[in-house]
């Protein structure tokens, strides 16, 4: 089920050229299964990476590809406009917090997080205030793997010594630690306000994943961490920056997962979801005082602009995918696969090898003790009829909203024998 060619040619994610896992051919996708080469079915867990909300090859996602692509699939943004982009971004101003209304259309997460740590020092040059340049952030973060985007990725995980001096140094402040139904510790808070107190002058935003931090650790924290840092960011004239690249879209239960802590991000990245997993498009969102303060100085031009920028294929796919979900119970899916993880999930935390499980929306996470076996989980996957793809110590899934009651139980029992069989 695997392939020659590939094998020997092509470099897969976070992978080894020379001794990489095995990767298991796909024939064809459709609502939560995976079409093996081999015949088999595999139940998708992941949503190819919190993407696939509406399950594969979606008719409705597809005609609205099709009737795109017989129009126009790309033409410049630069001095052009055209349908998809005008449509897609009335959408999203329909379901955005509205105080976040100037849309900057990016190609993917890692760029829309470049994007909006540019915007934010832009900001403050726009002010005459150059020396705020820096970035705060917590640990256990993950915001993408393009240079600056890794630079506030957590230093751990996201490798920084591999890089060394070539990463921008940036401010860390420890991991928001109290969970997100625990009782709210106040003192949790003073590292990063003594940080801000200490550094303000010297930062232009704050960047942080509301309430989920993803694949910085998997980690589900209190919503009065997030409302006390948009506090301190006010008062230290410090930009927010929220990016609900993989928890937009419903995945938390909240149509964006800053709704938990009712906080207003001055600048917001979007993306994985946005196209319900058809193609790689993000997002950088802002207000209208910082894109005018932006605008209003030198050079008079954001400093940004992607050849596929608004990509209008994209836009179009994004546009109903965003129609769908609204159209959609997905509140009504989401709580019921977040009551079926919980069900399914909470016993294993008994066991001595399970360190902790976590759920919330359609978030499931076991965190095991030790770094798992990610070839024997693999073929374990296979035999159950599931996809994941854990990493370090986790075993997660975040299927998509449309998987029935009978195909989540089917991913929930292989989850639990995974984790059995690990020690
Ligand atoms: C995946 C992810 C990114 C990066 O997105 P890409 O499309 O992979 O570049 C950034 N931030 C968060 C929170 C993510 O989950």
């Amino acid at each position: 089920m695997t392939d020659d060619f590939d094998r020997q040619h092509l470099w897969h994610p976070y992978a080894s050229m020379t001794e990489p896992l095995p990767s298991f051919k796909v024939d064809a996708a459709k609502g939560v299964y995976l079409q093996m080469a081999d015949g088999r079915q595999l139940i998708d867990g992941m949503s190819s990476w919190w993407c696939v909300i509406h399950g594969y090859s979606h008719p409705e996602l597809n005609q609205a590809a099709i009737e795109q692509i017989h129009n126009m699939s790309h033409v410049m943004f630069g001095g052009l406009t055209h349908a998809p982009a005008i449509d897609l971004g009335r959408a999203l101003l329909n379901i955005l917090p509205a105080h976040l209304d100037k849309i900057f259309y990016a190609d993917s997460g890692s760029v829309a997080v470049e994007v909006a740590l540019k915007m934010a020092v832009q900001y403050w040059a726009a002010r005459g205030q150059s020396h705020k340049q820096n970035i705060i952030t917590t640990r256990s973060g993950y915001h993408g793997d393009t240079w600056n985007a890794m630079s506030v990725c957590d230093p751990v995980t996201g490798m920084h010594s591999l890089f060394g001096s070539a990463l921008p140094q940036r401010l860390f402040v420890p991991a928001p630690q109290t969970a997100f139904d625990q009782p709210w510790d106040p003192g949790e808070i003073e590292p990063l306000r003594q940080a801000l107190e200490q550094h303000h002058h010297s930062l232009a935003a704050m960047i942080i994943e509301p309430i989920v931090q993803g694949a910085g650790g998997m980690r589900i924290y209190h919503p009065q961490y997030l409302r006390e840092a948009a506090a301190l960011c006010k008062a230290y004239d410090v930009l927010l920056i929220l990016d609900e690249i993989a928890t937009g879209f419903g995945r938390t239960a909240k149509l964006f997962a800053c709704e938990y802590a009712d906080v207003a991000a001055d600048i917001m990245c979007l993306g994985k979801a946005l196209t319900g997993g058809y193609m790689s498009l993000a997002t950088t969102v802002t207000t209208a005082h910082i894109a005018d303060t932006i605008s209003n100085a030198e050079p008079k031009a954001f400093m940004h602009g992607p050849t596929f920028m608004a990509n209008p294929l994209a836009c179009a796919v994004a546009t109903k995918s965003i129609e769908l979900l609204l159209k959609s119970d997905w509140q009504h899916q989401v709580s019921r696969i977040e009551a079926q993880l919980r069900a399914g999930l909470s016993e294993l935390k008994a066991l001595p090898q399970v360190a902790d499980v976590r759920v919330l929306g359609a978030i499931g996470v076991v965190e095991m003790k030790q770094p798992v076996r990610m070839r024997e989980i693999q073929a374990q996957c296979l035999a159950h009829g599931i996809w994941l793809r854990p990493f370090g110590k986790l075993i997660y899934t975040m299927p998509p909203y449309v998987i029935n009651e009978q195909q989540l139980q089917q991913l929930i029992q292989g989850i639990q024998a995974i984790v059995k069989g690990e020690q």
